[in-house]
């Protein structure tokens, strides 16, 4: 079958012929329909051997691809509760099923598979979906039974990364709260969507491109800040807005050290900041740098429970998806769009 490699670090992602993989008892088989493209597969492709966080920790010779969705193919004799030809989408984050993290329903943290920072998960050290055909283990596999598989590709991973990051500092979001999301790119936009359907809270959105802050009021948000300079702009029109008590809760989809600090200046007592960006900034955290008793933390990936509710979220038409459609030999022009900051949408790649 033909497939879409990172052969070697540093090298731009080829076209390869590879055996079409077979099923074990508990593995479903599919006929791939799309793949979402990511950020990160440019950082990856962009990796120079031996380089942070992903040369490092894991090895070339896989299949790019972690937004994957399609058809099932062929199931596993082990497997009764699927039928073939069902639409399924896949969720991204390899786990074992059995470590504590696992059991406790957190398996993006998974003991078995986390290697230094990046542990391997589809499209990233293991083979992903830019292939004819996707090989999964059932317990990566949720069923969307008739739903087009080409809408639902963006959900597993743009989608449900900020869907989770939300969840972690929903109880915080009462009548009478805000939130500030930094960031509307491809995540971010679905961060003020959920924040908009799951809460009460009024909406900040941060980002310097003007256009995307009005995709960010169509979606939801309650007012558009600019991200100008080192964000002192940004972090005073937030403070006036909110007669300078500071926002409840910052998901900052970005992680530079200009959008960190943007986050601490507005952080409010007892208040939340969630990092998501791998941009790699840091953030000086003591008495007087982050408002007192608001927490700090890193939201990394999602766990398949938050990926069911995200695509009942889309079953219901609560969301606006916006995509841009490649066929499967157009890979590198996707990925070139994408690079170039010229897509109106997550690029999905979508089979014949
Ligand atoms: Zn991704
Ligand atoms: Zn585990």
């Amino acid at each position: 079958m033909k497939a879409f490699k990172i052969v070697q670090w540093g090298q731009p992602g080829q076209y390869v012929d590879v055996p079409k993989p077979e099923p074990g008892p508990l593995d479903v088989l599919l006929r791939m329909k799309a793949a979402g493209l990511c950020r990160s597969d440019l950082d990856m492709v962009d990796s120079q051997p031996g380089s942070a966080p992903y040369a490092n920790s894991i090895d070339a010779g896989y299949i790019l691809g972690h937004e994957n969705a399609g058809f099932v193919e062929e199931i596993g004799s082990a497997i009764t509760d699927l039928r073939i030809g069902e639409a399924v989408v896949v969720h991204h984050m390899r786990h074992c099923g059995n470590c504590e993290y696992c059991t406790d329903g957190a398996e993006q943290h998974c003991e078995a598979f986390k290697r230094n920072a990046i542990a391997a998960t589809r499209g990233c050290g293991i083979d992903g979906g830019l292939a004819e055909f996707l090989l999964v283990p059932l317990t990566e596999v949720i069923s969307i039974g008739d739903e087009d598989p080409v809408l639902y590709a963006p959900l597993t991973d743009a989608a449900v990364t900020a869907y989770h990051a939300v969840q972690t500092a929903l109880h915080r979001l009462r009548p009478g709260t805000s939130a500030a999301l930094i960031g509307i790119g491809g995540l971010g936009t679905y961060g003020v969507q959920f924040v908009k359907l799951l809460s009460p809270a009024r909406i900040f959105a941060v980002d310097n491109v003007r256009s995307r802050l009005r995709t960010a009021e169509e979606v939801g948000a309650d007012e558009a800040v600019l991200f100008e300079g080192d964000g002192a702009a940004a972090a005073a029109q937030m403070l006036s807005l909110t007669n300078g008590r500071g926002v409840d809760v910052v998901v900052d989809f970005v992680g530079s050290a200009d959008t960190l600090k943007l986050a601490a200046k507005v952080s409010r007592p007892r208040g939340r900041v969630v990092l998501v960006g791998l941009e790699g900034g840091t953030l000086e955290v003591g008495w007087g740098l982050l408002a007192t008793g608001c927490e700090f933390a890193t939201s990394l990936g999602s766990t398949r429970q938050d990926l069911r509710e995200v695509c009942q979220l889309a079953r219901s038409g609560k969301l606006r998806i916006d995509i841009q459609r490649f066929p499967f030999d157009e890979v590198q022009a996707a990925y070139d769009a994408l690079r170039a900051g010229t897509l109106t949408g997550r690029a999905v790649i979508v089979f014949p």
